[in-house]
């Protein structure tokens, strides 16, 4: 199968918010598959890895501090080209920029606060779940749903 795996992360602004829920159903909704999924703290070692193209940025001390607020959730989403879709619901990273309809497009006003994180390649995806999930925490869906979401010679 064709399928793609990527990492979504619901920033502490979204728990915040309680907005979790209806963040989860759009992608639910778009037929993407929540292969694993759970809550967690963050901390000053595993931002400075995800964040690493950030370090020597002003925003980055706000910027970690913001994402260790509160818990986040953390996402492994599955599905033919999983990483571009995800990436084009999630929108551009300013969320006054954002489409509308996007996520960032519909939820926030805040360049930082912007709901979620979404991995931006096929290699930024394969190393981001191996920071955030353990092999044991995704799981095989194997051919449930499938049929309903994809035509035959899509999968
Ligand atoms: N960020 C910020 N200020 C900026 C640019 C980015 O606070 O000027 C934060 C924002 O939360 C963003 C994260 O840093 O989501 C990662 O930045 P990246 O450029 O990778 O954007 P993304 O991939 O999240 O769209
Ligand atoms: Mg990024």
């Amino acid at each position: 199968m064709k399928l793609e795996k990527t990492l979504v992360l619901l920033k502490p602004c979204t728990l915040e918010r309680a907005l979790m829920g209806e963040i989860i159903s759009r992608f639910e909704k778009k037929g993407l598959r929540i292969v694993g999924m759970k809550m967690m703290q963050l901390d000053d070692a595993i931002l400075a890895n995800h964040y690493s193209h950030l370090v020597d940025k002003p925003f980055f001390g706000i910027l970690k501090a913001s994402m260790m607020r509160t818990p986040v959730v953390a996402m492994c989403l599955e599905g033919v080209d999983a990483i571009s879709v995800v990436r084009t619901i999630t929108g551009s990273t300013n969320g006054r920029n954002a489409d509308p309809g996007t996520i960032r497009g519909d939820y926030c006003m805040s360049n930082q606060q912007n709901i979620v994180h979404a991995s931006d390649s096929p290699e930024s995806a394969k190393a981001e779940l191996n920071r955030f999930f353990c092999p044991e925490e995704i799981f095989d869906f194997g051919t449930l749903n499938i049929p309903r979401l994809y035509a035959e010679d899509e999968i």
